[in-house]
């Protein structure tokens, strides 16, 4: 497990006296693959990842289940991909974070810039509200899927 992971998980620990969300074992097997995941990963990719290293794994409508809950604690994010209509997840919680997401290949491109929330300070400021993590998710198609597309005509 990473140093990184670990400190994540703490914090997801942490919830449990903040918000009262519990981290069991079931959902940190979830949580594991999908923080392992290079992009966003699927119920099914889940299970499989699961199923690697445990000998029993849970339901699909149980990790379904618990995927919901990850999300409403926003944990994890999804994503539904408008060529197959699937849902897929991917790990949302890091503090300042922010997400380009490709909706055709659905790679998923991480990077941590505080300088570009500098927008965020004057509507902070405006409705006294104290921020406590940021997470921003830009949706679009990525240069190789374009350059795709134009192959194909
Ligand atoms: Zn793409």
């Amino acid at each position: 497990m990473s140093e990184e992971y670990s400190i994540l998980l703490s914090k997801i620990r942490l919830l449990d006296t903040q918000l009262g969300f519990r981290l069991t074992h079931k959902k940190e097997l979830i949580l594991k693959a999908v923080y392992n995941a290079k992009q966003p990963i699927s119920i099914k990719e889940i299970l499989n990842e699961i199923k690697k290293d445990n000998h029993i794994a849970p339901s699909m409508t149980s990790v379904y289940r618990i995927l919901n809950t990850l999300e409403q604690f926003y944990i994890v994010h999804s994503i539904v991909l408008p060529s197959n209509n699937a849902k897929y997840y991917f790990f949302f919680f890091d503090k300042i974070q922010s997400y380009l997401i490709c909706i055709k290949c659905k790679k998923m491109l991480r990077y941590k810039e505080e300088n570009s929330l500098i927008f965020l300070d004057k509507i902070l400021e405006k409705e006294d509200f104290n921020l406590s993590n940021v997470k921003i998710a830009l949706y679009g198609i990525c240069k190789e899927c374009r350059t795709r597309k134009i192959k194909r005509k």
